[in-house]
């Protein structure tokens, strides 16, 4: 199956869509996913147990560049005196929301990081029948 390019991969999942076609909404809070993507029927979890530790690495990985970012450019613009008040509350502050408002983002850049590495098989996806199925309430 195809699996588009890199970039076409990294935009859709920039967007909090489906890496693989596009397809939205695929988050039913700023948290949690759908089982399947509701356009194409990919699933999102691509069937493993701790598949989301992968993404759990990527939202890690993301807020450890932003503090250094934050640091090495707080220190490049103050030196010799930082305001090492400032850096702290900002720093707590920084801390505490970027691992929240990044974690849909790391879902979706993880999964398109998956598709790219590993491409989609027909196992991956469920027909479109079963997909308006589950969303169907009970
Ligand atoms: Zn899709």
């Amino acid at each position: 199956m195809d699996r588009g390019p890199p970039l076409t991969l990294l935009s859709r999942a920039v967007r909090l869509r489906c890496p693989h076609c596009g397809g939205a909404p695929i988050f039913v809070t700023w948290s949690r996913l759908v089982p399947n993507c509701p356009v194409c029927g990919l699933g999102l979890e691509r069937g493993e147990q701790g598949y989301w530790l992968g993404a759990y690495f990527f939202n890690l990985m993301a807020v450890e560049t932003l503090f250094g970012v934050w640091v090495a450019a707080l220190l490049w613009w103050t030196w010799p005196s930082p305001p090492w008040g400032l850096f702290q509350v900002v720093t707590l502050v920084l801390m505490a929301i970027a691992p929240v408002a990044f974690f849909p983002f790391s879902k979706t850049l993880f999964l398109a990081f998956d598709l790219w590495v590993r491409p989609p098989t027909e196992n991956d996806f469920v027909v479109p029948h079963e997909v308006a199925r589950r969303h169907r309430p009970a």
